[in-house]
This record gives structure tokens, sequence and C-alpha cells, in this order.
């Protein structure tokens, strides 16, 4: 069992479906708090299969985008909110930079997870993983006594890119996702706005697992999600 709390930031309001919903699964599936915020609904750039709709508005989009997300995120256990900054382009102003630094001084989680710092396909994943980066540091200051309210230091990880390899992006973590596994195919079936993602990343989960497997033996482990640790983690032995 745990306590801990989560906290899954991602550019566009089903990025944490594909790429964390198992690990948020297992998190609170331990007893653990999860929270997660989207900065867009990524409306314009990620709605896919809703742009095909004539007469479509953004407005609508967005709507349609919320709920989806709401119930992906129900399906994990998990609370879901959107900055609705607008996407494509992402812009982080002041006040938005602000407002999720203040958000990880309030919740203060143990876990971060966010995009990694790099991806050449997409233009708004990086501006959220500086912003993540930027925000962290803003709520925990130089781990010394500020003028400021701090909270301790998070563990920190990026979750996995659509093209790893050239995103710069090396797992460093697997989780097994196998015993929530259903719950994340139901979070991905909830998002249909990008119904074409769900075999790929359905894919990639049993492409993880087999990678978990080699590392460990575990026959049990039938799909993991991968991350990224950002910061070394400091331990008592090795
Ligand atoms: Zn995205």
């Amino acid at each position: 069992m745990t306590t801990e709390r989560m906290l899954v930031v991602g550019a566009h309001s089903a990025d944490f479906v594909w790429r964390a919903a198992g690990a948020i699964a297992r998190h609170t599936a331990a007893g653990g708090e999860a929270r997660v915020v989207a900065l867009t609904y990524g409306e314009r750039g990620e709605s896919g299969e809703l742009w095909k709709q004539p007469d479509q508005t953004v407005e609508n989009v967005k709507r349609i985008r919320h709920s989806e997300a709401t119930t992906a995120a129900g399906e994990l256990g998990a609370g879901f909110e959107c900055f609705d900054l607008g996407d494509y382009p992402l812009e982080v102003d002041r006040d938005a930079r602000d407002r999720l630094a203040s958000l990880l001084r309030e919740f203060a989680p143990q876990v971060v997870l966010t995009h990694p710092e790099r991806d050449p396909f997409n233009p708004d994943h990086p501006v959220a993983h500086a912003a993540v980066a930027r925000a962290r540091l803003l709520s925990t200051g130089g781990v010394v006594a500020a003028a400021f309210r701090t909270v301790p230091p998070s563990r920190w990880y990026a979750f996995e890119p659509h093209q790893p390899e050239l995103c710069g992006f090396v797992p460093t973590t697997y989780v097994d996702i196998t015993s929530v596994y259903e719950a994340k195919v139901r979070a991905m079936a909830a998002m249909a706005a990008q119904s074409y993602l769900r075999d790929y990343y359905a894919q990639r989960a049993e492409q993880r697992g087999n990678h978990a497997r080699k590392v460990t033996a575990d026959a049990s482990i039938r799909q993991a999600e991968a991350f990224q640790q950002l910061l070394p983690r400091v331990v008592d032995a090795l």
C-alpha cells in the first residue's frame, strides 16, 4: 500500500492515457492518489476523428475531449483537470506557469510524470516538458530556505513518446501493468477522438511487457509501460 501522490502532466488531454494509464492505475490500486493535468484539450491538433465531422467547432471538440478525458481518468482512479491553454501551438505564459507551480506546492506529489524534453514530431510536447521542469523547480526552490513556500523534490520521470528513439527516450524503468491492463484498455476506449492510437499503444504495452520479462525473468508480466528517470534516485544500498 502507498499514500503517495502522483501528478501526471500532459500537453494534451489524452496524452496520459496512451503513455501512463497503467502506471496511474497501479498507483491508485495501491492506495495512492493521482491527478492528471492536461495543459490543453488537444482540440486543434490531436482530435482527428472529431474534425472529420462537418460543422465541427473548437468549443464542441473541447467539450467532448473534457468528457472523454474525465471518463478515462475515472477508469484509472485519477482526477482530471485541464488548464485549457490552447494547442498547436501550446504557449505557457507566466500565469499558467505560476498556476502549475502552485498546484505542485499544494498537491506536493512524490512522483511527477510528463513528456520527454525532445519530440521532433510534436510542437507542444517539449513545451509541456519545459513548463513542468520550471514549475517543479519553482515549487521546490533550491532545497534551501526561500522567500516562497517550497515542497520536497519529487521523483521525476518522462513517459514514453510516440517514437522513442527520435526523442532520445531510453527506458530506465518498466512498470508491470498486467494487473491493471483492462483499466488501461477501458481508458483508451474512452478516447474516441484518437481511436487510431489504441492498437498502437496496445502493441507497445505487449512489447514493453516482453522487455520487462527479459529483465526480470518474471513470466507473469504480460504488459508494461516504459519510463525514463530524469534525475538520479538516492537509495540506501544497491
Ligand atoms: Zn499530445
